[in-house]
C-alpha cells in the first residue's frame, strides 16, 4: 500500500519566518507549501537504505517547504540539512544510484561541438567527460567537492574545489558550463549559478540537468519519494524556476528539454499515476501482481515512454 506523508500541510500561506529570503532569487514572497514529519524521513532512510539521517536533523521535529510566488522555485528549509560526503558514498554503493551515461548525457551532444573548452561541476568520479571525450573533440575540466568520488581519476583534469573558487581563478574561460544532478542537492543555489555563468565567455552555453518536480516527481507517490527531501535534494525545480534564471542572472533561455519516460523510471511512475488515477485507494499487492496487471502497465508505458514526462528537464542558456 502506498501512502503519502499524512501531515503535509497542504497550502498553508502564513510564513514564521519573516526574514527568509528564496534561495534563488532573493524575494520574500514566499508561501509555505508544506511539511514534513523528519522522523519519518529518518525511518525511511533507515527501513528502506539502511543508512541512518538522525544527524542531519539533530532536535528539528519538522522540515518546511517554501514556494517563492517570484520565480516559482521551491525549497527545504532549514538550508543546513545537506548530505555529507559520507552519506553520498553511502547512496552510490547502491547500484541504481548512479548510472554513467545517461539521457541528459546524450542529449548534451546536440550542444557540444569540437574544439570547446567544458567544465561539469559536480563530475563525481568523471565518466560523463571520459565518456563525452569519445563522441567529441573537447578539452574538459571537472569539479568535484566529495574527495570520495576522487580516486583513481588521474587521467582526467578533475580539482577538488568549489565553483566559486574556480569562478574567482577562471572568468570568461569556458564555451560549455554544465551541471547534472547537482543543484537540487544544494540550498545557496543563487551562488552557484552565478559562478558557473562567470566562467563562461560571453556567447558560452551553461547546461543544467535537474530532476523535473512538474512531471511524475513532484508528485511522487512511490515509497522512494524521501529521495526528493533532504538531506538528499534541497531544492524543487520545474520549467517556470528554470526559465526564471533569465531575470537574475545575463543568461538568455535556448532550450528547454524535458526526457521522456525512461524504463528505469517505470516503478515510480507507475505508483504515482495508480494512486492519482485511484484517488488514493489501491488495490492490494497480491490481487494487483496475482491478475498481472503490472506486466499491463509495463507493456502500456514501453508503448506511451517517449510521450510521457520523465524524471529530468534540461535548460540550456547563452550567456549574454
Ligand atoms: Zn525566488
Amino acid at each position: 500500500m502506498v501512502s503519502f506523508y499524512p501531515n503535509i500541510l497542504q497550502n498553508m500561506s502564513s510564513m514564521s519566518d519573516k526574514a527568509l529570503k528564496c534561495p534563488l532569487c532573493g524575494s520574500r514572497a514566499l508561501s509555505v507549501n508544506g511539511k514534513i514529519s523528519t522522523k519519518e524521513i529518518i525511518l525511511d532512510y533507515n527501513n528502506r537504505l539502511g543508512i541512518d539521517v538522525s544527524s542531519v536533523f539533530k532536535n528539528l521535529e519538522e522540515v518546511t517547504t517554501y514556494h517563492c510566488r517570484e520565480c516559482d522555485y521551491k525549497f527545504y528549509y532549514p538550508f543546513d540539512l545537506m548530505g555529507s560526503d559520507q552519506f553520498y558514498a553511502e547512496l552510490s554503493r547502491k547500484e541504481w544510484y548512479y548510472l554513467p551515461w545517461k539521457w541528459e548525457h546524450l542529449n548534451s551532444l546536440n550542444y557540444i561541438e569540437d574544439g570547446f573548452k567544458l567544465l561539469e561541476v559536480g563530475c563525481g568520479r568523471g565518466d560523463y567527460l571520459r565518456e563525452l571525450k569519445k563522441h567529441r573533440k573537447v578539452e574538459v575540466t571537472g569539479l568535484e567537492l566529495n574527495h570520495l568520488a576522487l580516486e583513481g581519476n588521474e587521467d582526467l583534469d578533475i580539482r577538488l574545489e568549489s565553483i566559486q573558487e574556480h569562478a574567482s581563478l577562471f572568468p570568461d574561460s569556458y564555451d560549455f558550463v554544465c551541471s547534472y544532478q547537482v543543484l537540487e542537492h544544494l540550498s545557496f543555489v543563487e551562488e552557484i549559478i552565478s559562478a558557473m555563468t562567470t566562467c563562461l565567455k560571453p556567447g558560452g552555453q551553461l547546461l543544467i540537468s535537474v530532476p523535473n518536480n512538474d512531471g511524475f516527481i513532484g508528485k511522487n507517490a512511490h515509497p522512494g519519494s524521501f529521495l526528493n527531501m533532504p538531506p538528499h535534494h534541497m531544492g524543487l525545480w520545474g520549467e517556470n524556476s528554470l526559465k526564471s534564471l533569465e531575470r537574475y542572472f545575463p543568461l538568455k533561455l535556448k532550450s528547454l528539454v524535458k526526457e521522456p519516460l525512461q524504463k528505469i523510471h517505470y516503478g515510480p511512475y507507475h505508483h504515482t499515476y495508480l494512486k492519482s488515477l485511484f484517488n488514493g485507494f489501491s488495490l492490494p499487492k497480491s490481487i494487483y501482481f496475482r491478475l498481472r496487471l503490472h506486466k499491463l502497465a509495463e507493456f502500456v508505458m514501453s508503448r506511451r515512454a517517449s510521450k510521457i514526462i520523465g524524471h529530468s528537464i534540461i535548460a540550456v542558456y547563452t550567456k549574454a
